[in-house]
């Protein structure tokens, strides 16, 4: 019997903070759509079909 795995990039989220206005939020490392900051609305990450581009800080990993 053969297993398939795939590898797909893990489920997790991201503690960012963002580089211009140093407002953090937490992302979803997956999420289908571009992400914003809520202070300045810069672009903080950007979806790619997998894994986000992120394009802040990151402080941290979770999970
Ligand atoms: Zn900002």
């Amino acid at each position: 019997m053969s297993k398939s795995i795939v590898q797909a990039p893990k489920s997790r989220f991201i503690h960012v903070m963002c580089k211009k206005c140093k407002n953090e939020q937490v992302i979803y490392n997956k999420a289908a759509t571009v992400i914003v900051c809520t202070g300045c609305g810069m672009e903080m990450a950007k979806p790619t079909g997998g894994e986000i581009i992120v394009n802040a800080k990151v402080l941290e990993i979770l999970g």
